[in-house]
């Protein structure tokens, strides 16, 4: 059997992740289910770029096809920031604590409660072949000030969708919404030109 490598090692990422491929005739495996491996060098521009940076460099590596997301939030009071930095926020050993302290004290420096804000997600596959697709998706929505829910990962609490936090949702209602939801459908959608449908 065709094995997919999921190229994070961010569990958040990768539990979201692994729903979308279950439909292709493919083992999906994780990047520490195939051995360990350096970390690529991260210096791209654009989410685009950094996500190409990964699946090239972790296909290089496993020599499997390999999906890559890098993704980040933009908030419109601080310029968009952090943008590509969004992982390493608040400094080289950064978790999502520090970050989301960061995030607050951000907002505290330029005077606001809260903000418009948007995350952004691009997404590549690079096949066993070298085949490259590229997909990308965005969830809009505002930073407020007080944390709500424990599901998501990074940012969720602090992002609201209505009156919700992505944090108070399920696996299933992030996916619908969300910016990795997105790009994952679109994924999908081109990869059964590839793959074709299971049964
Ligand atoms: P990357 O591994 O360089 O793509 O880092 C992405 C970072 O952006 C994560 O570590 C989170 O801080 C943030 N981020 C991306 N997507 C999400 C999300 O769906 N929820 C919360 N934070 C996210």
């Amino acid at each position: 059997m065709k094995k997919i490598v999921i190229a994070t090692k961010n569990q958040g990422k990768l539990r979201e992740m692994r729903a979308a491929f279950c439909e292709f005739p493919v083992e999906v495996l994780s990047l520490a289910e195939v051995g360990k491996f350096p970390e690529p060098v991260e210096d791209g521009t654009t989410f685009a770029e950094n996500a190409r940076i990964k699946a090239g460099f972790y296909h290089e590596q496993t020599g499997m096809a390999c999906v890559a997301d890098d993704s980040g939030l933009e908030v419109a009071v601080l310029d968009g920031a952090p943008g590509v930095h969004s992982a390493r926020f608040s400094g080289f050993h950064a978790d999502d604590a520090t970050n989301n302290a960061k995030l607050l004290q951000e907002l505290e420096r330029v005077g606001a409660e809260e903000s418009p804000a948007d995350y952004r997600c691009a997404l590549v596959y690079i096949g066993e072949d070298g085949q490259e697709i590229l997909t990308e998706g965005r969830c809009d929505g505002v930073i407020r000030k007080t944390p709500k829910g424990r599901n998501g990962f990074g940012y969720d609490p602090y992002f609201y969708v209505g009156e919700k936090t992505i944090a108070e949702m399920s696996l299933e209602e992030k996916d619908k919404i969300s910016h990795r939801g997105e790009a994952l459908h679109k994924m999908a959608e081109k990869l059964r030109d590839v793959y074709g449908r299971q049964g």
